[in-house]
């Protein structure tokens, strides 16, 4: 006879007890204290119910779901329909949709363009931020459509054509020429198989149909090796003309209806971004219009990838972000030893310290966005903006991996483990120090805005030093990274970029810790100060010293807090 387990207890093997939550349904704006500050502090404190809003609406926890799912059933490609007929379409998960319907409809992709004011950039970036720590793989089309303004305003009557429909707040997925669409979105090719950060070494070539010229219509012949999101409307490519490398903007439809010779060839399959479709593609004499001059493709396309590079170096913010409010979440709950993880002294070391990496990232990242509204009006923002963007990009995304990693063992076994969202932050923190130039040509491109004007160098050491006084550490740090600077003179080009590095690490560090010392309680610039600033990026985490304030940088972290504003920093606009 049976043995009836349930009446016996027999099935029960044990209770399940000293586990975690899921950390949900929270919101992803008041919890972040140091977010709240740096939104009030550079201008955009006039967006704070509205960022709330979207803070709440997208840490619930069916859409933190989305993330989870978009990445779990990555997008497929079918080259031909089922009667053969070429249709280069890109199959997305349901959750990869919503995610870009969110994100276009709270203005992710457009607000500074169609609702310019002090504080947009702020905003707008505060958003990026928050809806990356859901997701990352979706905001590389988002972040292309946005960043691609400056770049079609180059060529006026494009942009008067398509600029409407790429800022309209409409998610159009349809598989349809962009003339039947309300909305398109813009991705960007550049990178070929012999060479992407030398995109002079481009071998696609363009020859004009009719008349050559900006605003008309070539046909490329070659191929790129990365174009992620295919399932854009329009694409910024580079092509080769006899003048030069030059920028075209390549519909994936023709305005009569068929389709451009814009071959998907494959999908890459990539350790991370899975949710966004990244593929290789061949122009088989693809009609592109002309965008700005022959020759002048690279100079054009270079606003397009400034923004995408501030957009890395907040998506890197978010990725820290999120593991560090999963992570203290975590420990709250979970105990070892007879105490809670987040009340063991080694552990609030580690933790502490990873906060403090977060702090300087989010702070690093806000201030560029204040940089990017202010750019036009104010000289010093205009030349922060062209040398601490390179700056900012190299050391948010190369700290994000470490983070993501450190946070995993905090985490324990069960980081590991796929249904979390610990190895996705892991995979996506690898990306992004990768693409939209890696961290050698961001270090080789400081020594080039350096070394062309003497008023970049200026601006940023200038910025630095309003935080002199504050901290022993960051003036001795400040001393030297001036004469490094002075010494540059003296080397030739091959020192230089041997030492690239170095420099720019300085000088992250010395724009973080002077943010930091500015703005911050003491004892998180205290903290960052003396952890960091002897070390440069040799710092482990849990090295924190003897006394530091680690319950206050502890308290700033816990998502379970809820910041009220105005806060201290508050600007009106
Ligand atoms: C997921 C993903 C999606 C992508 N999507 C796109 C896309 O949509 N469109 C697009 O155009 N590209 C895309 N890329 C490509 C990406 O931008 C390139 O991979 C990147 O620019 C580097 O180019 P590369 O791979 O050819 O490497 P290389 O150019 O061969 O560089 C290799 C390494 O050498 C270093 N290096 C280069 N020059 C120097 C130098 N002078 N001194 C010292 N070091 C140097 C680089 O920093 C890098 O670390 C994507 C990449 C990834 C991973």
């Amino acid at each position: 006879m049976p043995v009836d387990s349930t009446a016996t207890g027999l099935g029960e093997t044990h209770a399940v007890t000293n586990v975690a939550s899921e950390l949900e349904d929270y919101n992803l704006y008041r919890c972040d204290t140091a977010l709240v500050e740096a939104v009030a502090r550079e201008g955009g404190g006039w967006g704070h119910e509205e960022l709330s809003d979207f803070g709440a609406q997208i840490g619930q926890a069916d859409y933190l779901q989305l993330g989870q799912l978009a990445n779990r059933y990555p997008p497929e490609l079918a080259t031909h329909d089922r009667f053969g007929r070429r249709i280069d379409e890109v199959r997305y998960h349901p959750a990869y949709h919503r995610l870009m319907a969110t994100a276009i409809q709270n203005g992710l992709h457009s607000a500074p363009w169609t609702h310019p004011r002090s504080g947009a950039h702020v905003v707008r970036g505060a958003k990026v931020f928050m809806h990356s720590q859901v997701e990352a793989g979706h905001g590389c089309p988002i972040t292309m459509s946005f960043a691609s303004i400056p770049s079609l305003r180059a060529q006026p009557e494009l942009a008067a054509l398509w600029e409407p429909k790429v800022l309209a707040r409409d998610y159009g997925p349809r598989n349809v020429p962009a003339e039947q669409k309300r909305a398109v979105t813009v991705g960007m090719g550049m990178t070929e198989k012999q060479g992407g950060s030398d995109v002079r070494a481009n071998s696609t070539v363009a020859q004009a149909l009719g008349e050559a010229g900006g605003g008309q219509l070539y046909a490329l012949t070659g191929h790129k090796w990365f174009l992620s999101a295919p399932m854009c409307d329009l694409f910024l490519v580079l092509a080769q003309t006899g003048a030069g490398v030059s920028c075209f903007l390549v519909p994936r439809w023709l305005p009569d209806g068929a389709k451009n010779a814009l071959n998907v060839i494959r999908l890459k399959d990539k350790m991370g971004n899975k949710s966004n479709a990244s593929s290789e593609v061949e122009f088989r004499g693809a009609q592109g219009w002309l965008v700005g001059e022959e020759g002048r493709g690279v100079a054009t396309i270079i606003e397009m990838v400034s923004l995408t590079r501030f957009d890395c170096m907040g998506s890197s913010a978010g990725l820290m972000r999120a593991g560090l409010a999963n992570v203290i979440h975590h420990c709250s709950q979970r105990a070892a030893f007879g105490a809670r993880l987040i009340d063991q002294p080694l552990m609030k070391n580690v933790l502490a310290d990873l906060g403090l990496e977060y702090e300087g990232g989010i702070a690093f990242a806000m201030r560029m966005a204040r940089a990017l509204d202010r750019r036009e009006q104010d000289p010093h923002e205009a030349n922060l903006l062209r040398l601490a963007t390179a700056v900012g990009k190299y050391w948010n995304c190369k700290r994000a991996p470490a983070h993501s990693y450190e946070v995993m063992e905090c985490i324990g076994g069960s980081g590991v483990m796929e249904d979390s969202i610990f190895p996705r932050l892991y995979r996506e923190a690898v990306i992004n120090p990768i693409w939209e130039g890696s961290g050698n040509v961001q270090c080789l491109d400081v020594l080039r805005a350096m070394s062309k004007s003497p008023a970049v160098v200026h601006s940023f050491l200038s910025e630095c030093d309003q935080a002199r006084g504050g901290h022993a550490a960051l003036d001795a740090h400040l001393d030297r990274l001036s004469q490094t600077v002075q010494g540059l003179a003296r080397l030739d080009p091959d020192q230089m970029q041997f030492g690239a590095r170095a420099l720019v690490e300085d000088m992250a560090l010395a724009f973080q810790s002077a943010l930091l010392v500015r703005h911050a309680p003491n004892g998180v610039s205290d903290a960052f100060c003396a952890s960091r600033l002897n070390s440069r990026g040799q710092h482990n985490y849990g090295n924190l010293p003897q006394g530091t304030d680690v319950d206050g940088i502890l308290e700033r972290a816990d998502p379970a807090r809820h910041t009220a504003w105005p806060v201290q920093g508050d600007q009106a606009a």
